[in-house]
């Protein structure tokens, strides 16, 4: 093993595995440091393919199929034997693990195409670009850079209220996890995590009661969109409780009984199972020694310039150790970006058009401004919204709840926002992305053609409603110019 490296990546997550492919692409020789064992074993990947998008991701898409066989397969003239999906849990847990271990495995196969050293173990940044490695098993060892990226990521916070126990308690680790379907499960925190999981489970037949301490239903969201989702998760069974603040929590025979109070006074509730989702916090408590130069702030966040410098000249830090939403796809554009400042290139990241997505059925997708951020911000703006329940393509497939929502600037046409709760939200808000990135307005978006039928026509739908020109919805009168 050399001592001496061009670039040292701390942390194989998206940020950090990206960031030394892209570093060895451009001739430098590239060292990734990487503790986490999954399953027993050395990985790569970090949360996101491990314990985070991908699992999540796996259940979420397994238990709609089940969801869906049980609720609307019979509108389709598709009758199950005896009326009822049977549930393998362990096939769903299983298929859920080849594909993550087919990702990480992708990823060092990655490494060793590119010549990229993966040190199994840890790594600490100390005084003049010297990185501190303890390998999994033998003595630690100096190595040098000539620049180092920072990466190591986010871990879930914990809840002095609801102290973790065994797999009753657990975080999302856990609850991608569970052997059984809990009969009651508890989550706190209806946020991301909270309503995505909280979503596997209630599809696969848990009675799911989410703790949201704040009144508001997802308060980053556009409101049309916010309730919109409320409604549909209602449905599928999720119990959200909002402005409910946990007090306590107490394990007795692996059940949970947890404490919380809210407008109308003290409760307590029992669950099977209960899931901490209360947001996340960055991994660098034992990144850099003392006289690193790094400076945490009082939450752990590295501070760091638009092209991700640190303080320290030649340090860069990315993904969830700094500023900026805690999403994958940031960390990935964020170490890409780092690795080609480092190789000399003219690069940079649009932070306003970076998107979010929540995988709940249906999914729910945004970028830029709310109509209440614009509203706010003394904007003069419009709205164009249009419901999937107009779209041909989504009433054959028998999923056309949710709407699309534009908001643009009335006076120079520009798109600020764009909401979706929908089928494919994800994938439709990339229009919205590319949109923005080239300062389209909803007249570029009304003057195109979209193939018919698909979910894009709501795209259209939305950018003409914004001028009440939308076909299939009922326009407010058209004002004279
Ligand atoms: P990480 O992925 O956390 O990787 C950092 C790595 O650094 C870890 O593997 C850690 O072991 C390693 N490390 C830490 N310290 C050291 C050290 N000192 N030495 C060596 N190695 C170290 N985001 C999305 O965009 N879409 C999603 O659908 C999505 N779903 C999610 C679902 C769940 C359940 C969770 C928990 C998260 C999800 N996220 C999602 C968030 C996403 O996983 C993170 O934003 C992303 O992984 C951050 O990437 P990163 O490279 O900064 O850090
Ligand atoms: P979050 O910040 O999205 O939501 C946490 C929720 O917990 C908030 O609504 C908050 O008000 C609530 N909360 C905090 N303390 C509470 C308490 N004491 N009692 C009850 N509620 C409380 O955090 P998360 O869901 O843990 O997810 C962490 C991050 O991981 C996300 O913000 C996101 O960046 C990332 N993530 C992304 C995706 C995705 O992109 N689809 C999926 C999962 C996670």
């Amino acid at each position: 093993m050399a001592d001496n490296y061009d670039v040292i990546v701390i942390g194989g997550g998206p940020g950090g595995y990206v960031a030394a492919i892209r570093a060895a692409q451009q001739g430098f020789s590239v060292a990734c440091i990487e503790k986490r064992t999954h399953r027993g074993k050395p990985a790569l990947g970090g949360t996101c393919l491990n314990v985070g998008c991908i699992p999540s991701k796996a259940l979420l898409d397994s238990s709609w199929k089940f969801y869906e066989a049980k609720e609307y397969l019979g509108e389709h003239g598709i009758k199950l034997n005896q009326n009822q999906p049977k549930l393998d849990l362990q096939q769903m847990h299983k298929r859920k693990d080849e594909i993550v271990a087919q990702l990480t495995g992708g990823v060092e196969q990655l490494f060793k195409a590119n010549k990229v050293t993966w040190l199994q173990g840890a790594g600490r940044l100390q005084a003049g670009k010297k990185v501190e490695f303890a390998p999994g098993e033998g003595d630690k060892q100096t190595l040098q850079a000539k620049y180092v990226i920072l990466a190591s990521g986010s871990e879930p916070i914990q809840l002095p209220v609801a102290e973790l126990h065994e797999d009753v308690v657990v975080t999302s680790t856990g609850a991608l996890e569970f052997e059984s379907v809990p009969k009651r499960l508890g989550v706190i925190g209806a946020g991301i995590i909270g309503l995505e999981l909280g979503s596997v489970w209630a599809r696969l037949g848990a009675e799911v009661t989410v703790l949201e301490a704040v009144d508001t239903m997802l308060p980053m969201v556009d409101r049309t969109v916010a309730k919109e989702t409320q409604k549909h998760l209602k449905n599928q069974g999720l119990d959200i409780r909002l402005g409910a603040r946990v007090t306590g929590t107490e394990v007795k025979q692996k059940k949970a009984t947890v404490s919380f109070s809210d407008k109308n006074g003290d409760h307590q509730e029992t669950f099977d199972r209960l899931i901490v989702a209360v947001g996340r916090a960055p991994c660098t408590d034992h990144l850099v020694s003392g006289d690193a130069g790094i400076t945490l702030d009082e939450r752990g966040f590295i501070d760091v310039d638009s092209q991700c410098r640190t303080e320290v000249p030649g340090v860069y830090a990315i993904g969830d150790i700094v500023r900026g939403p805690a999403l994958a796809h940031k960390a990935i554009e964020e170490g890409s970006m780092v690795a080609e400042v480092i190789g000399g290139e003219h690069t940079q990241l649009n932070y306003e058009t970076i998107p979010s997505v929540i995988y709940t059925h249906p999914e729910v997708a945004w970028i830029g401004k709310t109509e209440e951020e614009a509203k706010a911000a003394g904007d003069a703006y419009k709205t164009g919204m249009v419901a999937f329940a107009t779209n041909g393509r989504a009433l054959a497939a028998g999923d056309s709840g949710g709407l699309v929502k534009f908001v643009a600037d009335e006076n120079t046409d520009r798109i600020l926002g764009m909401h979706v709760v929908g089928p494919q939200a994800s994938e439709l808000v990339q229009q919205g992305v590319i949109a923005m990135e080239f300062g389209g307005t909803m007249e570029d978006l009304q003057l195109m053609v979209f193939s018919h039928p698909s979910l894009s026509e709501t795209v259209h739908e939305a950018a003409l409603a914004a001028d009440q020109k939308a076909i299939h919805a009922v326009n407010r009168p058209r004002r004279k110019k």
